[in-house]
């Protein structure tokens, strides 16, 4: 690597920064691509053996008394029209049943007793008709991975699981544009495209369980937002299944096309409440021949802010990610996760993880050397460490990913994830720790020894994404009141959105209206009836309870 070398010969602390990197013996550093087993922690286990049923959590969200309770003849005719005999599980078998009705958080918990697992497009819609007719409520699932409580039910509905439908459909090397079941897994898609020189537009921590119809559904961000733009400009096509059963194309696999009402717009985002995505056209990128991943250690925001606006200027083109996580996420990821090593030593407040992605080599190289000697000559950064290799970059990114987990290893994990001027992204997390502490709930001393024990923030700083995430003994209300409608309160009143990635769900239904108006919310539902009149669709959830 004689750039490299060069560059770390012109700056010292750098040079021993990439000396740590290069210490670190390669069996210590996680490999590649980890397809991610989401196991908990024995503490997060027996919270979530313990964990109360949804509709206790909720009382005031009764079962809608016009859904019918399903019958022997209703499972007789999911049974006729999905052919895979493995795809319908009842409550016969219940350890089957189980992980289709808790959340990735193991903080909610459904009743369902029938998963649906079809195979094609055309079972779904029968089983859509069927449920259309009979009004029997239903709730789409991809990955189980969404973290609003959107993808599991909360009283008996049944669970119509895309797990099954996982076939590539097409794939055109001059367009890049992907076409494919709705339940393939991001992360196999990414593996297939990578084989061919391509790369999927998105990346996300659970992307070796969530599916590319979870992931539309959703509108995830994740952590190629930055390069690539949000769903709503990839997404090239769809095809959809509507409640009534009928199949709807939405557009074409074309990079143009100016006929009609582009609907598939309204079903990015939408959270299984319009329809259920069956298949998605997507543009791919090439993948870039030059990737650069650098770990720094900045000991204030203020130098945070000034790293970012030294990437966007000397980086620019090849910016390609600029991730932030604050040193607690650090240290969580330390415990939890086995073989992690920070790449080097200094203990600094926030560390960022920036990436460049670019077609030359030399020509990247030598934009980070001029951005890298520009942050520590002028003392924005306290330390820092740049992979040498892929090996050491993928470490590095695996940081980054398992902060998630990790936390949710910690036990009662409280999520939000808030869009806010990039400048009052941590002033969130600061205000949250003082309200704690007054009232007595949290241990400002870092001490870990209140009902909250850490309150973090992490994210994707270029996209203006804050994670901020508290963990605590359990979920109890007294907290979630401690929490909710000031955070609310206080991300309306900076001109945030309440959710900048991970949807309402259910979790934040009650607080739609902190970032959408009255006559908004109206329109909402003026569409929901158009689209899903008897509201079999994911009911519950999405809008705010009447
Ligand atoms: C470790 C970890 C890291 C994460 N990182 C990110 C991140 O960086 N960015 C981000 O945006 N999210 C992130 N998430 C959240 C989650 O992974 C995303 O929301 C993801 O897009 C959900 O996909 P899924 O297939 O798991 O969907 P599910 O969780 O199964 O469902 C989510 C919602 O979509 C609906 N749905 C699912 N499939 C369909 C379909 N085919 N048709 C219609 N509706 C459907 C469900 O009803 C539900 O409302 C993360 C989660 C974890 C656990």
């Amino acid at each position: 690597m004689p750039r490299l070398a060069a560059l770390s010969t012109r700056l010292p602390l750098l040079r021993t920064a990439v000396a740590a990197a290069s210490a670190i013996p390669r069996r210590r550093i996680v490999c590649l691509l980890p397809k991610r087993a989401f196991s908990l922690a024995p503490t997060a286990r027996a919270a979530a053996a313990a964990q109360a049923l949804t509709s206790a959590q909720y009382p005031t969200l009764r079962r809608n008394p016009d859904f019918k309770t399903l019958n022997d003849n209703d499972v007789a005719f999911f049974k006729s029209a999905i052919k895979s005999p493995a795809g319908v599980i009842t409550a016969d078998t219940p350890d089957e049943l189980e992980p289709f009705n808790q959340d990735w958080m193991r903080r909610f918990k459904g009743q369902s007793t029938l998963v649906l697992r079809p195979s094609s497009t055309s079972e779904v819609s029968a089983v859509l008709k069927y449920c259309n007719d009979n009004n029997i409520a239903v709730v789409p699932q991809g990955g189980n991975t969404g973290l609003v409580g959107g993808s599991v039910p909360v009283h008996d509905e049944v669970v119509l699981s895309l797990q099954n439908m996982n076939q590539i459909r097409e794939f055109d090397p001059v367009s890049g544009i992907l076409t494919c079941d709705a339940g393939c897994v991001l992360e196999v898609l990414d593996n297939h495209l990578a084989q061919k020189g391509f790369i999927m537009p998105l990346d996300l921590g659970a992307k070796g369980s969530c599916q590319i119809g979870g992931n539309v559904a959703t509108n995830a961000g994740g952590l190629r937002l930055l390069r690539y733009g949000s769903l709503h400009g990839t997404v090239l096509s769809m095809e959809v299944v509507m409640a009534d059963g009928r199949i709807v194309e939405c557009g074409k696999p074309l990079r143009k096309d100016n006929t009609g009402f582009d609907l598939k717009q309204l079903f990015i985002g939408s959270e299984g409440t319009l329809g259920v995505i069956t298949s998605v056209s997507i543009l791919t990128p090439r993948r870039s021949r030059a990737v650069n991943v650098a770990m720094l250690g900045v000991s204030s925001f203020d130098h945070l802010m000034e790293v970012f606006k030294q990437a966007k200027m000397d980086l620019n083109e090849i910016l390609s990610a600029f991730e932030f996580f604050d040193r607690t996420c650090l240290n969580l990821v330390k415990r939890h996760i086995p073989n992690v090593r920070a790449p080097f030593d200094a203990d600094t407040r926030f560390y960022v993880l920036i990436e460049t992605s670019g077609s030359n080599k030399d020509h990247d190289d030598d934009k980070l050397s001029t951005f890298l000697e520009h942050v520590m000559t002028e003392g924005m950064v306290e330390d820092g460490a740049l992979a040498q290799d892929a090996t050491q970059a993928a470490g590095m990114w695996n940081i980054r990913e398992t902060i998630t987990e990790s936390l949710a290893k910690e036990g009662g994990n409280y999520k939000y994830d808030l869009s806010v001027p990039v400048a009052q992204l941590y002033d969130v997390v600061e205000e949250m720790q003082k309200q704690l502490a007054e009232r007595g709930l949290y241990a400002a001393d870092g001490s870990a020894t209140g009902a909250v024990k850490h309150v973090v923030g992490f994210g994707h700083m270029g996209d203006g994404n804050l994670h901020l995430n508290l963990t605590s003994t359990g979920w109890t209300t007294e907290l979630t009141q401690a929490i909710e409608p000031p955070l609310y309160k206080s991300i309306q009143r900076r001109g945030g959105s309440i959710s900048a990635e991970h949807g309402v769900g259910l979790m934040k239904a009650p607080y739609l209206s902190y970032s959408k108006s009255a006559d908004f919310i109206d329109l909402m539902k003026s569409m929901k009836k158009l689209f899903d009149p008897k509201g079999i669709l994911n009911p519950y959830k999405y809008f705010p309870p009447s």
